[in-house]
């Protein structure tokens, strides 16, 4: 009777929904969530049987697809080596030998390395090494953070604190965030060329560092693509221009390659774009394959000798389940299975179609900007879209992409399949016609 009810289906979305928060929901009247029995590939097993191609990679995450025979034998060896053992005291090799190809891949110079469990932590993790490096070197007037608009770094309290102020939560928690400095969003395009470089879109960046550098102790923004924040995608000059400013006037500077790294804009690691290294950078997400939850906080040795020789000479912070042996071994698994891939090849490929078969849409009414870069490809619409509604037209069309506010994107595994690519932009391009024509009999 019990176990009956335990697997009735409507019984158990009748319980989530009365009792079971999802991200960013109400409890009062949350949207439809869809039970998943099965994941494989590309493809996302529904319990009523329909099967939906993934556009989504889990939030940047699944790389490779799901149920992955090699990330599945990786973690089971682990499983029975051990599962979980502390990190104070101990150590193993998963963690030693993600951390040498952490170490070895990361943009130059960055040769610390901090494992944590999530993406937010891990820039909670750089922010606190920011701080205690400055404390360290007796700044300490160095306690603000100076950032760019539009980005996103995660949910916890000093990560809100450098998202944008008005996309994220600073008028929900106002007077409980510590306040940064907040530079306009870069406004050059994402492009290889020197042309479409425009020296004044670092200016107000520049004039809040000569202004305010006694007090900043880091710069942090997302390099080459803002995610969360909306998707925008700007020039890597911008981040060359940084550097030099970071350097001249004595702050650390933090890219949050949470979201990009690990080939998802087309080189291994955003920052490759702009030929720059960063002092501390944050990765997370795609760091399993989107297995487990894993995030890894890299720093200088510079910054790490400083905040080893000031007081109190250790740097203050340490997770109950940092380095976990599982998490670690499925991540070694991920990064060994891109780098033996083609995976280079594969993005450039999915670039092409994705700039082919969306940036047709650009000519529609209700289009406000189509841009794509590596597996990364955004129609942004002139209003904000109908989730619940665009939701399910997703899903009725076999699909599962998740549109927010005016952004329909994609970012499918890297192993997606040209056929099932086009099945994507197709519902994303009938989306955009089905938002067009409703638009234009409210207006009517
Ligand atoms: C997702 C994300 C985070 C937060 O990571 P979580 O694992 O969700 O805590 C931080 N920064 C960027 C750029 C992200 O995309």
């Amino acid at each position: 009777m019990y176990t009956d009810e335990k697997k009735n289906i409507h019984t158990q979305l009748a319980f989530d929904r009365q009792h079971i928060w999802h991200p960013y929901t109400s409890m009062q009247n949350p949207l439809p969530v869809y039970p998943v029995t099965r994941a494989q590939g590309v493809r996302i097993t529904l319990e009523n049987g329909e099967e939906l191609i993934d556009g989504m990679s889990s939030w940047w995450a699944a790389i490779h697809g799901y149920n992955h025979p090699k990330l599945n034998a990786a973690l089971a060896e682990q499983m029975d080596n051990v599962a979980h053992i502390m990190f104070g005291g101990l150590t193993h090799e998963p963690a030693v030998e993600l951390c040498r190809l952490l170490v070895r891949l990361s943009p130059t110079g960055l040769d610390k390395v901090f494992l944590s469990d999530s993406g937010s932590v891990s820039v909670e993790v750089a922010l606190k090494m920011a701080l205690q490096y400055q404390q360290a070197r007796g700044l300490h007037n160095k306690k603000r953070f100076l950032t760019i608009r539009g980005g996103y770094h995660g949910d916890t309290f000093h990560a809100m604190s450098v998202c944008d102020p008005i996309t994220g939560m600073h008028t929900v928690f106002s007077g409980a965030l510590p306040e940064q400095l907040f530079a306009p969003r870069p406004q050059c395009r994402f492009s290889t060329h020197d042309k479409d470089w425009d020296p004044t879109d670092i200016a107000s960046l520049h004039n809040l560092l000569a202004e305010h550098h006694q007090e900043i102790a880091g710069v942090i923004l997302e390099p080459i693509v803002q995610g969360a924040g909306g998707m925008w995608f700007y020039h890597p000059q911008y981040l060359h221009e940084l550097r030099s400013l970071c350097d001249r006037y004595d702050v650390l500077l933090i890219f949050d390659e949470i979201a990009t790294g690990f080939g998802r804009t087309g080189k291994l690691f955003a920052a490759e774009h702009a030929r720059v290294s960063p002092d501390i950078c944050c990765l997370g997400k795609a760091l399993t394959g989107g297995y487990m939850t894993l995030a890894a906080t890299l720093c200088s040795d510079q910054v790490a000798e400083t905040i080893s020789q000031g007081t109190p000479g250790l740097f203050m912070h340490g997770p109950t389940f940092m380095g976990n042996p599982l998490a670690c071994a499925v991540a070694l698994a991920s990064i060994n299975l891109l780098l033996e891939s083609n995976w280079s090849h594969n993005i450039a490929k999915i670039e092409q179609q994705l700039e082919r078969e969306l940036e047709p849409a650009k000519e529609i009414a209700s289009v406000a900007d189509v841009r794509v870069l590596g597996a990364i490809g955004v129609v942004e619409m002139q209003q904000p879209i109908d989730m619940a509604m665009l939701q399910k037209f997703f899903i009725d069309h076999g699909v599962w992409i998740r549109p927010f506010n005016k952004l329909i994107y994609l970012m499918p595994p890297y192993i997606i399949s040209s056929e099932d690519l086009s099945r994507l932009t197709g519902a994303v391009r009938k989306a955009v016609e089905l938002s067009d024509l409703m638009l234009s009999e409210k207006n009517r």
